[in-house]
């Protein structure tokens, strides 16, 4: 058990650090498949001793071998929080699986770790770049499709449900692209990137009904805490642009994880 746990948190750093050349390469639109990794300022090529994750970085004391220019502290960080990330998917997440027929006690987690991936993309790249890549969105939006009509097709979900989980997705994209056109005409400024406007009609059908209206709600509150709290400390100004991917993401995680139990909680205030 500990053996698996500490496997599953190596595999998690190397893929934490393969995430890290996605992140970097997709917001510069490079192809990610090929080349070696190379330091963002000097070019050069690294090798693998300068490239073994969370390690290499205090190894070489934050800095690049070659040029000496500091190495950023997101590439630890995402290494970290995937390593953790595969842990956590290993100790805590299988409790949430719950479709035990063959394929589906296999293909499930599988899906859930790769949502969980991709996730972590997007929130590291909005944050850094301040962009998520067309692609990344177009694949993200046809696995959860896929992924579901695999569930209807195969009597594990509703087609109803399926259905509702649609309508408000793509409901959400409609809302974020009449808010980002207001806001457009009015202020001069996108209220939403597109990169948003294409993130939300799969975090509609990955959450489903009503656990995407708890998500969206919390993606508004995280975000007009952070935003105000940048504002309010001196970081940012009220017209720059701040990322919301970062904040949808977190909410879609909230809302996976609690939605159910606030909704249920939420109903009981009701009556
Ligand atoms: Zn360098």
């Amino acid at each position: 058990m500990t053996f698996l746990i500490v496997f599953l948190f190596i595999m998690g750093l190397a893929w934490g650090s393969f995430l890290n050349v996605v992140i970097l390469r997709t917001a510069k639109s490079k192809s990610f498949v090929n080349g070696r990794s190379e330091c963002p300022k000097c070019k050069h090529q690294l090798a693998w001793f300068d490239n073994i994750p969370l390690l290499s970085y205090f190894l070489l004391g934050k800095k690049c071998r070659y040029c000496k220019a500091s190495i950023s502290i997101i590439y630890p960080v995402v290494e970290l929080l995937t390593g953790v990330f595969f842990v956590w998917w290993f100790l805590i997440g299988f409790g949430f699986f719950k479709l035990v027929g063959s394929p589906w006690n296999v293909l499930q987690p599988i899906f859930w770790l790769v949502i969980g991936l991709n996730f972590i993309v997007i929130f590291v790249g909005d944050l850094l770049y301040m962009t998520i890549p067309f692609g990344l969105n177009m694949a993200l939006l046809g696995l959860v499709t896929l992924y579901r009509v695999a569930l209807v097709v195969t009597n594990n979900m509703r087609f109803e449900d399926f259905l509702v989980a649609v309508l408000s997705g793509v409901f959400l994209a409609l809302f974020f692209t009449f808010t980002n056109r207001l806001t457009n005409k009015f202020r001069g400024v996108d209220g939403f990137g597109w990169g948003d406007i294409y993130l939300v009609p799969s975090i509609g059908i990955l959450l489903g009904w009503p656990k995407i209206l708890v998500s969206i709600v919390f993606s508004f509150v995280f975000g007009s805490i952070i935003g105000i709290l940048l504002v309010v400390l001196g970081k940012k100004k009220k017209t720059d642009y701040i990322p919301f991917g970062p904040f949808l993401i977190l909410g879609a995680v909230f809302g996976l994880l609690y939605g159910s139990r606030i909704w249920e909680w939420y109903l009981s205030l009701l009556v």
